[in-house]
């Protein structure tokens, strides 16, 4: 039976490293946060966020924005909040009203300030290998995959999904360590060749977002299963992952939920602690 890798606890640990660090600051940092009209799903967010940031000593400030504000509007506000020099880092809660280009928004944020490590300098670091901050997700599952003490150096590594936020910036990470990483996507599967790759696996990353998809004896004997993917199947949350058949073949697996959901906001604000003590402010 595999052991099970719970972001919580991780999370906490992480927490605790960053009240400490905190503590030690001249300065607070602050995080302000940019929302654009209204959304049920980033209401949620900024609740935790707000949450997290209080309970670390992060100053958190939410900008609400105009639903119907034009792009040039938009793209106003972060270029003020990249000039006031009380804001450490800045994140837009997506997704944002189709009159706006989350991209082209998302670039205008100085890279120097970019909570999320989402602007395309800061995602060129990643390739790069030189990079402390990252998109929050694809950092969390690096720190799971570290928490097993298994070395990914020359690992088969497979990340199903090929996302921005996970998959594509996750596939360099494992790179960095040197795994042989494959990528799996929406062709792989349509092509009917999931299956062969994904038993291939000894360290095997699923963010797509269609439950079961994974089958659960495709699983390789002793493979590390990070499952990213949130589903609800009936009044259930589920992952991608046969949890149940996957759980007897794989040496490490994440329950869904409770796996990589509980580090992504803590990674945020770890995110906010690095670019405050890489800014010019006395940190
Ligand atoms: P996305 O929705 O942008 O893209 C889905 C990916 O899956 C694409 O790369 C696509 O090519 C691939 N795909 C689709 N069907 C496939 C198939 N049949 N076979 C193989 N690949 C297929 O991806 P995302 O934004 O990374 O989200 C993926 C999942 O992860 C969602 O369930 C999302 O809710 C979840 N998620 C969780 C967290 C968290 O903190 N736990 C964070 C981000 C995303």
């Amino acid at each position: 039976m595999a052991n099970l890798l719970k972001g919580k606890d991780l999370a906490d640990k992480i927490k605790n490293n960053l009240i400490d660090e905190i503590s030690k600051f001249k300065t607070k940092p602050k995080l302000a946060a940019v929302e654009i009209g209204e959304n049920q799903a980033s209401e949620v967010y900024i609740i935790n966020q707000k949450k997290q940031a209080d309970l670390l000593g992060i100053a958190y400030e939410l900008i609400k924005l105009d639903g119907a504000i034009s792009e040039k509007e938009a793209e106003n506000n972060i270029l003020k909040l990249n000039k006031d020099d009380s804001v450490t880092a800045i994140i837009i809660q997506l997704p944002v009203p189709k009159q706006i280009n989350a991209k082209i928004l998302v670039g205008m944020i100085d890279p120097s300030k970019d909570a999320e490590s989402m602007h395309p300098s800061n995602l060129g670091k990643i390739l790069l290998g030189d990079y402390k901050i990252g998109p929050c997700t694809a950092m969390g599952v690096m720190e799971l995959l570290e928490s097993t003490g298994v070395k990914l150096y020359g690992k088969e590594a497979v990340c199903v999904g090929h996302s921005e936020i996970v998959g594509k910036p996750l596939s360099l990470m494992l790179l960095s360590k040197f795994a042989t990483t494959c990528v799996c996507h929406i062709a792989t599967g349509e092509r009917g060749a999931l299956p062969g790759h994904v038993k291939n696996a000894e360290i095997l990353i699923v963010a797509v977002g269609k439950a079961g998809l994974i089958k659960g004896e495709w699983i390789k004997e002793g493979a590390i299963v990070i499952d990213v993917g949130i589903n609800k199947v009936g009044d259930k949350i589920v992952g991608d992952v046969e949890f149940e058949e996957a759980e007897k073949r794989a040496s490490y697996i994440t329950p869904v939920p409770g796996g990589v959901g509980p580090l992504t906001t803590t990674i945020l604000m770890r995110n906010v602690v690095e670019l405050h003590k890489a800014s010019n402010v006395v940190a």
